[in-house]
């Protein structure tokens, strides 16, 4: 019986890296985390990934002959022709870090690298909601608004490393908003854990809800606690979560119009406020989209978690050795 190939995929976080060792057929081995902490700087942070690596690989009663490939996910600026760290916002102060280059150096494996969200969109692809589908695009909702694009089993990279940024696709330019990226109408401006919450605040100022209003003078404003309200049939909520599902709808039947997916994917924390919300975004994509894509593209919510990044860093190990997942 040949022996089953044996992945390592890691996640390096801007709080935390996450590990574990992957099979082929997508099963994890337990995983392992180690604090990024990334102002004790770039040296530390790739030492500290090997660590995470080896921690894996013990952690799976393995050793590292057992493993085949190694994939690390970052997030970006990056270079993935490259494998280097640009100048990324959530690890500073690293700045032109080898990472690629560095972690195959070290282990003598050949070694994958991709950006975070990528790498969850393709660990989705593999083992999650996309599990089966031939193309998906996933959208990762959280402070910001990330992206992932993967048709016939490759990420979509883009030539500069910059595909797939779907959190800045504009929606919106007559009257708008500035986005973190400093350019204005992007859909992270709207529809981000954070926008949402400042869609919030600024409605209360016109709009009466005392229980939003008390959330706000107590200081848990959150994105959830919004949800919680809208589900609980609170008017200025409701009108909120609605407004948020239609603005992704938009985002999605764009997608939908330039990529035709099987799949649109949403991950990120508000995937926790459950179906109902989900049949929101689906309701509004028909306004938005043909009609053959609205109705036949799938709208899930993502499975793995926070496990989909180190899943996909696997599997992008794996393409290195295996080829592409599907054709
Ligand atoms: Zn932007």
């Amino acid at each position: 019986m040949p022996q089953l190939l044996r992945y390592v995929g890691l996640d390096v976080g801007g709080t935390t890296m996450k590990a574990a060792v992957v099979d082929d057929q997508g099963h994890a081995f337990p995983h392992v985390s180690l604090p990024t902490e990334p102002e004790r700087g770039q040296d530390v942070g790739l030492e500290t990934m090997c660590q995470t690596i080896r921690k894996a690989v013990t952690a799976a009663g393995l050793t590292l002959d057992d493993i085949a490939a190694i994939g690390v996910a970052t997030p970006g600026t990056m270079d993935l022709k490259t494998g280097y760290i640009l100048d990324p916002p959530n690890l500073k102060p690293w700045r032109n870090v080898p990472v690629r280059d560095h972690i195959a150096h070290v282990f003598g494996k050949p070694t994958a690298f991709q950006n975070d969200a990528n790498a969850a969109a393709m660990g989705e692809y593999w083992t999650g909601a996309g599990a089966g589908v031939r193309s998906l695009v996933m959208f990762t909702l959280g402070t910001g608004v990330g992206g992932g694009i993967i048709v016939n089993g490759e990420v979509l990279e883009g030539e500069h490393s910059h595909g797939a940024e779907l959190g800045h696709m504009k929606i919106e330019m007559s009257h708008p908003r500035l986005c973190g990226c400093g350019k204005r109408g992007c859909l992270e401006a709207y529809a981000s854990a954070t926008a949402v919450v400042k869609r919030t605040e600024e409605a209360l100022a016109d709009v009466p809800s005392p229980k939003l209003h008390q959330l706000r003078q107590e200081k848990k404003l959150t994105a959830r606690a919004i949800f919680d309200a809208a589900k609980e049939g609170d008017p200025l909520a409701v009108r909120i979560v609605d407004e948020t599902a239609a603005i992704l709808a938009l985002g999605a039947a764009n997608l939908m119009h330039i990529i035709n997916p099987e799949m649109v994917v949403f991950a990120g924390g508000m995937v926790e406020a459950g179906d109902w919300f989900l049949q929101q975004i689906r309701r509004h994509v028909p306004n938005f989209a043909f009609p053959v894509p609205a109705e036949r593209t799938q709208i899930r919510f993502a499975q793995l978690g926070s496990d989909a990044g180190f899943i996909g860093a696997a599997a992008c190990a794996r393409q290195l050795v295996q080829g592409a997942l599907r054709r």
